[in-house]
């Protein structure tokens, strides 16, 4: 007979507050799947032995966004054996079921209930459907008791790229400050959708930025180790690690994004790069359908900056294209 034996404790809630000084590696029992097991999502916490901030780092939100996921994992690796004042806490997984697929969705096992964006239903509702219950023991058990900071880490849809890209909202000054610390690339002055992770923080009290560490699916090695040290750079902000922050350096802070998206079905070939600075007017791409014949040339809408483009050709009918900052 063979048997496997873990010897990680399994958490159905977890207090930080009560946790003893080190680090710590768990299983967090968010919800059980439709054959009554328990999903665990892991979780690695770095409590410091002397008081301080206490800062919660997501990743995996939308399964297809591994180049955010790696960035946690390393970041925690990075906190092994530094001093910490307060309590770091990582959750770099935490969409299972969308993850396995490499897909951005959440996928229910309940008949009467679709795949869909989980990241437009936090704080979640324990009396609602399967991602809605998911979501509501994430955030009452383990997500919302360990904060008094948030990084939620992502990057562009998979077929689309970002540079190192930061979503805050500047009503939150602190939010404000992380974002402009991580020295991304560009950041978006952005008040957030309902439901969305980084709304659901902010509107609880707990500042946070979502930052998109790249292109969907690929791993960017450069644009990680960037993120990583953004975010360490952060923590010593807030002193919960020793050291002084880079100096902030200016990027592109926008408030307007225009998306530019496929008006048919085809093969796009985009002719612009991330950061470029297009006119008015000016040719983003070209469109091709399936027989080779130019079916349609995208042009600037408006002067901006590229933010995003597509990196695969195939394009539906609405997907998009490119997308500008202004
Ligand atoms: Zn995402």
């Amino acid at each position: 007979m063979k048997t496997v034996t873990t010897t990680l404790p399994v958490l159905e809630s977890l207090d930080v507050d009560q946790l003893e000084t080190g680090e710590h590696k768990f299983e967090f029992a968010v919800a059980t799947n439709a054959l009554g097991q328990r999903q665990h999502l892991p979780v690695r916490v770095f409590k410091g032995d002397k008081p301080g901030k206490k800062v919660v780092i997501t990743a995996g939100v939308h399964g297809d966004e591994q180049s955010g996921i790696v960035a946690a994992l390393k970041l925690a690796n990075e906190l092994v054996d530094k001093a910490i004042c307060g309590c770091v806490t990582i959750v770099p997984a935490v969409n299972p079921t969308g993850i396995l697929r490499h897909s951005r969705d959440f996928y229910p096992a309940d008949p009467d209930t679709s795949p869909s964006n989980m990241n437009r239903y936090f704080p979640g509702n324990p009396e609602g459907n399967e991602v809605q219950r998911f979501i509501a023991s994430l955030w009452s058990n383990l997500l919302r008791p360990s904060a008094d900071i948030a990084i939620d880490l992502h990057t562009q849809t998979s077929g689309t790229t970002y540079p190192l890209y930061v979503f805050a909202d500047y009503r939150v000054d602190a939010a404000k400050q992380m974002a402009l610390q991580l020295n991304p690339d560009v950041i978006l002055d952005d008040p957030g959708e309902k439901g969305i992770l980084e709304t659901a923080w902010n509107e609880s009290g707990v500042p946070c930025i979502t930052i998109e560490v790249g292109a969907g699916r690929y791993i960017d090695s450069p644009m990680v180790e960037r993120t990583i040290e953004g975010m360490l750079d952060i923590l010593k902000m807030h002193g919960v690690v020793q050291g002084d922050a880079q100096p902030i350096q200016s990027c592109i802070e926008g408030k307007n994004i225009t998306s530019i998206k496929a008006k048919q079905g085809g093969f796009v070939e985009c002719h612009v790069s991330l950061m470029q600075e297009v006119e008015q007017g000016e040719l983003l791409a070209t469109q091709m359908d399936s027989f080779g014949d130019v079916i349609e040339k995208y042009h600037a809408p408006s002067k901006g900056t590229v933010l995003s483009h597509c990196v695969e050709a195939l394009r539906a009918p609405g997907s998009l294209v490119v997308r500008l900052i202004s």
